[in-house]
């Protein structure tokens, strides 16, 4: 991590209460580093010291501030049904945020249209000078090159295997501003690990469950950044024995294919096809929990492809706490509920004991907001 964002965050930790001693006992940056990058962030009003009264002998304390309104970073999620944004300011308080629907992707021209209007929208609602923004992150559901900025696939929502779309040199373009992108898998643990529920946790991983599925993962405190080569927590298209149903990247038999959100609504319609009532992942979850044997069949199957993915996440990664999020990770879904007690009956107690099992608190909003961190970690 840069030295600013190190002294950056030891201030925010210390809620306006630090002196440079205590950012140097924080950071563990060598004294004459760490009082040249604070008073570099200070001459530049990142930062200002708080005047205090002086009481008693001695040099008084001086604390430091952050100034939160001296930066900006903006956090957009592409999700495969809805897109989201925030602005954090550099107190890390989300001071906007709005969601809307994601267009299926038709070719680069209307992409690109639709997401600068996404931005812009963004930044004239917010009413934020626009030269304060000084990063944008952007989380992208699919798989994303960060090397060189580029979607190269995105199944769920119209992206074939391959596309290579620039988006991080077109965004730059656009705006003016420095970019960074990832998948919105990495970014929803890095927004869980410092926003969500479980902040700080030091071996944390995520679990989405909607239209697509897959994890992230955050080991001894550090993200994993998958590459599309070398996928990290990509349990959505673990290859399931038995299942025959082609997945949106070209194979068949991946968990994803028969548990994705999209994937349920086509199963039952394959399976039952004259009860087009059942027809949607929603419709099919509702009817199980009342009892419906075909549906119950479906999700039960559904659920036990899902706890293989996240047993073997547990497996590899040994997380102290898993925290679900998406349309599918809902604490009254019949899937849901199935999905933890097939977890529970595929891994042996032993490895399941002190795992904190929960579901976001951040309403959809994890992978905004950890693009919007990852932003401030590269361009702060
Ligand atoms: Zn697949």
């Amino acid at each position: 991590m840069r030295n600013t964002v190190l002294v950056a965050d030891a201030v925010r930790r210390g809620k306006n209460n630090f002196s440079k001693k205590d950012v140097q006992r924080e950071t563990q940056i060598s004294w004459g580093t760490m009082c040249k990058v604070v008073d570099n962030l200070l001459a530049d009003g990142f930062l200002f010291a708080r005047k205090e009264e002086p009481s008693g002998r001695g040099r008084p304390m001086i604390p430091l501030c952050i100034n939160p309104e001296a930066a900006f970073y903006v956090g957009l999620d592409i999700g495969s049904s809805h897109s989201h944004a925030v602005i954090c300011n550099l107190n890390f308080s989300v001071i906007f945020r709005t969601s809307q629907p994601t267009p299926r992707y038709t070719g680069q021209e209307a992409f690109f249209s639709w997401l600068f209007a996404f931005y812009d929208n963004v930044i004239s609602e917010s009413q934020i000078p626009s030269e304060k923004v000084k990063g944008i992150g952007l989380a992208i559901s699919g798989n994303i090159d960060t090397t060189t900025g580029t979607i190269v696939s995105g199944g769920n929502w119209g992206i074939k295997w391959g596309a290579n779309i620039p988006v991080l040199e077109k965004l730059t373009e656009h705006t003016q501003i420095s970019a960074f992108t990832l998948t919105t898998q990495s970014a929803a643990v890095l927004g869980e690990y410092h926003f969500g529920r479980k902040q700080g946790c030091a071996n944390m991983v995520t679990i989405g469950l909607g239209v697509g599925i897959g994890s992230g993962v955050i080991s001894d405190h550090q993200l994993l950044l998958g590459q599309p080569t070398r996928p990290i927590g990509y349990i959505g298209h673990m290859l399931i024995p038995g299942n025959q149903h082609e997945c949106t990247c070209g194979f068949h038999g991946c968990l994803e294919s028969y548990s994705g959100g999209n994937s349920l609504a086509e199963i039952a319609r394959e399976q039952l096809p004259d009860r087009p009532e059942l027809h949607s992942a929603a419709a099919l979850d509702h009817a199980a929990a009342n009892g419906n044997p075909e549906a119950i069949a479906i999700i039960s199957t559904a659920a036990s492809y899902n706890a293989a993915g996240i047993a073997s996440m547990v497996q590899l990664y040994s997380p102290e706490s898993i925290i679900f999020y998406g349309g599918q990770s809902r604490s009254d879904g019949f899937l849901f509920n199935r999905t933890l007690k097939a977890f529970k009956e595929i891994l042996p107690s032993e490895r399941r004991t002190g795992i904190d099992i929960s579901i976001s608190n951040l309403n959809g909003y994890q992978s905004a907001l950890g693009a919007a961190r990852i932003a401030y970690e590269n361009f702060f």
